[in-house]
């Protein structure tokens, strides 16, 4: 691993974004994945994750929400931003089209080394979350949750989010769950080292 994740993080630059398969990158090499509900924060962590302060504002360009995008690293390594899910007033096509492109994402991707799960820490687990941790699982990749925007809660709160939600997916391997803030920087270092980690392993 890069004794400083931040230098391979930080190199992130948009390569593409597409709804149809066949325009996304060659599926070669390694990627981690981003996956939550909309507003959750992942642009944000994403941002601050690679020491960007606007790389993932890309996702959110007008016609590109629902696409899956990708962010390019060193050494055919990539960081893919996979639409958020969870709007209450997305047409039923929309939907559709969600759960086609992501499904198509996490069965078929061959490259893909991790997920990093978000979710609310004040309101972690919710059906939405349990689907898509349910669906993350099936992949056989190991999962990263994130439990964002910590900074609206004390301590004790962010202590009893973590330990509901660790108690929750008890029985679930490969997982790692940890309190995370964009705004505080908080749990950022730890988990750059898990998707560099995830990125570059076994070489
Ligand atoms: P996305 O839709 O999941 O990409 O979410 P964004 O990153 O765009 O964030 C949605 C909203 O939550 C914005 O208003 C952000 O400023 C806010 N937000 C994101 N991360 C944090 C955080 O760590 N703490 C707080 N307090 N607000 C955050």
């Amino acid at each position: 691993m890069s004794s400083n994740p931040l230098s391979l993080l930080n190199q992130a630059c948009f390569l593409t974004g597409a709804h149809d398969h066949r325009h996304w990158p060659t599926d070669a090499g390694g990627e981690v994945a981003f996956v939550g509900r909309s507003n959750v924060g992942k642009s944000s962590a994403i941002n601050v994750i690679t020491g960007h302060n606007s790389l993932a504002r890309t996702s959110k360009t007008p016609g590109r929400t629902q696409q899956i995008n990708f962010f390019e690293l060193p050494g055919d390594r990539r960081l893919v931003d996979l639409p958020g899910y969870g709007f209450a007033k997305v047409p039923e096509k929309l939907r559709l089209h969600w759960r086609t492109a992501i499904s198509h994402y996490l069965e078929e991707r061959e490259s893909l080394r991790a997920l990093v799960v978000l979710m609310d820490a004040r309101r972690p687990l919710q059906a939405l979350d349990q689907q898509m941790v349910d669906w993350c699982v099936g992949c056989g990749v190991p999962l990263i949750v994130l439990l964002t925007k910590a900074d609206k809660l004390g301590r004790s709160q962010q202590n009893q989010a973590l330990i509901s939600t660790r108690k929750s997916l008890d029985e679930l391997e490969n997982l790692r769950i940890e309190l995370f803030s964009s705004t505080k920087k908080q749990g950022v270092e730890v988990a750059r080292e898990l998707i560099v980690a995830a990125l570059t392993w076994p070489n």
